[in-house]
This record gives C-alpha cells, structure tokens and sequence, in this order.
C-alpha cells in the first residue's frame, strides 16, 4: 500500500498513514484499490491528471495532499500511453495498410498475381484509398511531432473520455497539478 501523500510504500493495512493522509492506494493487478474502490489503470491516470476530479474522488485537505511527484508522474504515463494508443498507432496501422494495397496493386500489375483477378474499378478504388489512408498517417504523424499534440484520458460525469490537447494546454495541466516547469528543464 502505498500513501500518496508522503509516498511511504510500506503501509500496512491501515486507513490512515502516519503522516495523517487517508490517502492511501493499493495496486492489484491492472487496477487500483482506493477507499474500498476498485479503479481500472486508465481511471487512475484519468483521476491524477486533473485537479477537478482528485476534488470528486479522493481526500483533500487535512487529510492529505497528494505529493506533486506521483502527480506529474502518472500525469505523464497517461499522456504517454494515450498518445501512443490514440494517435501513433493508428498512424502506423494506416501506413501498413496503405503499402499492402499499393503493394497488392503493383505485384498486379507486373503479373505475379495471375489467380486474383482485380477489375479496373477496384484497383482505381484501391489507389484512392491507398493515398487516403497514406493521408490519414500523415495527418497524425504531423499532429504528433510538428503541433506536438499529446492524448489524455480525462474523467468526465463518471466516464473517461480522449481528449487531443496542445502544448499550451498541456503546460497549463502540468502547472494546476503542481509541476515545477523551470525545475525540470
Ligand atoms: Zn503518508
């Protein structure tokens, strides 16, 4: 158990740290076990990343404010494995896709496909959407590393949703979850 106020890791099985924080979280498996309730990883992430919700679901005030580096931290692992899953994998997928219809369109037309018969309407379809998706790819790969849009899991009326933020954003989230911005550059 671990409290995250004072990120004391070895707690035993109390409601209540020694340095007064109710605080307290338990990982088993996936999830994450606070006040008797279950939360999935993604609602976890979800809940440290935002000023709003810590409010709603955990205990602030007197007993225990949550230390700013488990903050930042799980702020970041939320920003790094929805960006990954929302914007750079589908990125991927799509560029895959694209080559395997283009390529499926060139080995016919060279003739090394002489059982699959394609008609001329298919394979112009083909090449559109071949360009479309190799579009698509681009457009997120642009997003990723040129606007450098990062994807965060937020909680809203109970429910997590994805939401695409800017750098500026971004700075603003990480400054109202006490991030130290010149401390780390
Ligand atoms: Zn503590």
């Amino acid at each position: 158990m671990l409290c995250i106020s004072c990120l004391n890791q070895d707690l035993k099985n109390s409601e209540i740290c020694v340095c007064g924080s109710k605080n307290l979280v338990k990982k088993r498996g996936r999830s994450y076990i606070f006040n008797g309730q279950a939360y999935s990883k993604k609602e976890w992430l979800a809940i440290m990343s935002e000023l709003r919700a810590q409010r709603m679901y955990l205990f602030t005030g007197k007993e225990g404010k949550i230390n700013p580096l488990y903050l930042q931290s799980k702020f970041l692992e939320n920003i790094r494995i929805h960006t990954f899953i929302r914007l750079l994998l589908p990125a991927c997928f799509f560029i895959f896709l694209s080559f395997f219809i283009s390529l499926v369109l060139i080995l016919k037309e060279k003739n090394y496909l002489k059982e699959i018969i394609i008609p001329t309407n298919t394979a112009v379809f083909g090449i559109f959407i071949a360009f479309f998706l190799l579009g698509l790819a681009l457009i997120n790969l642009k997003r990723i590393f040129i606007n450098k849009i990062r994807v965060m899991a937020r909680i809203r009326n109970k429910r997590i949703i994805y939401q695409q933020i800017k750098p500026s954003h971004f700075f603003e989230i990480m400054k109202e979850i006490g991030f130290d911005i010149r401390s780390k550059q």
